[in-house]
């Protein structure tokens, strides 16, 4: 299996999909879902994460450390967190979600965390 990045003309719902093909890639990315015509959806090789096809996923350590960000997923009193978090924040990563720190970790609810060990 392979990896590639797809995404819309927009350059949004980017997503690294796992496949043996291009088509593939293309068919099974969220883009494509999304827009529904495959030929608004680009595929690009991205053979450094070839390697994390066994596993499914690129660790989202990996991908903060290749300059990408996400949306922390924790929570506030007064909802969601959502900050766009870079490596620069230092981010915490459990079990594949990224936080801000500690206290977004501790509001993410129980359910979504997992005590390792
Ligand atoms: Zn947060």
């Amino acid at each position: 299996m392979k990896c590639y990045l797809t995404q819309n003309k927009d350059g949004e719902y980017q997503e690294l999909v796992f496949a043996e093909k291009r088509s593939q890639a293309i068919l099974q990315s969220e883009a494509y879902q999304w827009d529904g015509e495959y030929i608004n959806v680009q595929a690009t090789r991205k053979p450094e994460y070839d390697k994390y096809a066994e596993q499914g996923y690129v660790p989202k350590q990996v991908l903060l450390n290749d300059g990408w960000w996400f949306e922390c997923y924790g929570r506030k009193a007064f909802g969601r967190c959502c900050k766009a978090l870079t490596l620069e924040d230092s981010p915490l990563v459990v079990n594949e979600h990224v936080y801000c720190g500690k206290e977004c970790l501790e509001n993410a609810g129980s359910e979504k965390v997992i005590v390792e060990g």
